[in-house]
């Protein structure tokens, strides 16, 4: 693995609950962080079936090395890291699968400003973990638990107060959380901000019964039918976590992401000219294409919400001015907000991105966006990194960059192969404004990738 982690992911560890995934497990996780991180940590959860019982795993874990605990029941992931943030806590830790089906659960690890834990940190914690090094407390000094299931106005307070009062008068919006954790914010902060809000899903729901947690064109429909019969101006869904928004137009189409990040990159840059773009390099044209326009420049990291938040973190720590970042997957980070990305302020962005449109339809908005063709691709290989050390030598006439995986760069297409970090697989991106163009450029990766 490029990190040289073992058991966690980009964004933490996974896996079905009752296999890989158990209270044992976690218990030694929050046994880990707690031998680290003394002091008071946050745990919170999303709406899983399986959440309370690795919650009380993981918080036996925090207390019997000493650590306080404060559970914050079930919240959306940024709500988390943002009362992390602001209330001084010493760390924390979500118990969340982010966007896999409902089987699945895991842990985030978040630091005391809010972020998620690096990689190097996650080492650190995996280490304790193998070695089931924990600091264990005497029996005078083990940790207590205080439950505080009602913080979410801070977090509520803090998106609205972004923008200037009743922004969103005369919008509609209907909101589609997946049964998730967002159904106790995203309604309320759109509402605040002057929307009419409609809802859909908006039962906090382990089972996932409306659909599954990944916001998918396909598990959209029923939220593009309820824009389309409400007369909304847009229609919002969250991941199983919310730290991710993806959105439909007015016209009950689904925005693919990178359209998304470009239309509130757009206004940000609009207000926040001349700064930097951090983003990966899996990331669309289209958001150098805007962030030009603008007079930013783009700063590109490794495919991870995590890198970009901590290149975010560097860059402003040298003094550089940074405007946005995200990723073109529905992630994207508010440095004036908090550095990790935030579906309820993108939810909110959006109603600013469309009043600062003033009264254009968002589909018209999206309409006269350049448009650029994306193929995404998945192959099998038995050594994924011999693979793309082939295409990188088959291409070495062209400019590649290696930045993560190797980026093959012509004036009018780009490609990306990348080793997966868990699978036996590499992954293929091309992007082209002419399908053609990126299909043959498909054509000669593959005639090197199959031999
Ligand atoms: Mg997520």
């Amino acid at each position: 693995m490029r990190n040289g982690k073992r058991m966690f992911g980009t964004n933490g560890v996974r896996g079905v609950v009752g296999e890989r995934m158990t209270p044992a497990l976690v218990l030694k996780i929050g046994a880990a962080l707690g031998s680290m991180r003394k002091g008071t940590i946050a745990v919170g959860r999303d709406t899983r079936t399986s959440g309370e019982a690795l919650a009380h795993a993981l918080k036996a874990g925090l207390l019997m090395t000493g650590c306080d605990v404060v559970d914050m029941g079930i919240l959306p992931t940024p709500a988390l890291q943002y009362i992390i943030k602001t209330n001084r806590f010493d760390g924390g830790a979500m118990i969340t699968a982010s966007h896999n089906p409902p089987e699945y659960n895991g842990v985030k690890v978040i630091e005391a400003d809010g972020t998620e834990m690096s990689d190097d940190e996650i080492i650190r914690l995996e280490d304790r973990f193998f070695a089931a090094e924990f600091d264990a407390a005497s029996w005078d000094s083990v940790g207590t638990e205080t439950a505080a299931p009602d913080r979410l106005e801070e977090y509520i307070r803090a998106i609205v107060n972004h923008f200037p009062a009743g922004i969103g008068e005369g919008m509609t919006v209907v909101v589609d959380p997946g049964s998730g954790p967002a159904a106790l914010t995203t309604p309320i902060i759109l509402s605040r901000m002057g929307c009419r809000v409609h809802t859909i899903n908006a039962r906090l729901d382990g089972t996932f019964p409306g659909r599954m947690p990944e916001p998918t064109p396909n598990g959209l429909k029923p939220l593009s039918e309820m824009v389309l019969a409400t007369g909304a101006d847009f229609g919002v869904a969250h991941d199983g976590d919310a730290d991710r928004a993806v959105f439909v137009d007015n016209k009950g189409r689904y925005i693919e992401e990178n359209y998304e990040f470009g239309l509130v990159e757009d206004y940000v840059c609009d207000r926040n000219p001349d700064g930097l773009i951090v983003t990966p390099v899996a990331t669309s044209r289209l958001i150098r294409d805007i962030a030009e326009k603008h007079g930013c420049t783009v700063d590109y990291t490794p495919v991870g919400s995590i890198y970009v938040a901590r290149r975010m973190i560097e860059l402003i720590g040298k003094g550089d001015k940074v405007s946005f970042g995200g990723e073109g997957n529905g992630g994207l980070i508010y440095p004036d907000h908090q550095f990790c990305r935030d579906g309820g302020m993108t939810a909110a962005m959006m109603v600013a991105v469309l009043a600062g449109h003033g009264g254009r339809r968002l589909s018209d908005i999206l309409d006269g966006l350049p448009a650029y063709h994306l193929v995404k691709e998945k192959h099998h290989a038995r050594d994924p990194a011999a693979l793309v050390r082939a295409v990188e030598e088959a291409f070495s006439g062209d400019t590649i960059e290696k930045i993560d995986g190797i980026k093959i760069v012509r004036d009018d297409v780009w490609a990306l192969v990348r080793a997966s970090g868990t699978e036996p697989m590499i992954r293929i991106m091309i992007e082209s404004k002419d399908p053609d163009v990126a299909e043959t450029m498909y054509r000669e990766i593959m005639q090197v990738v199959t031999g």
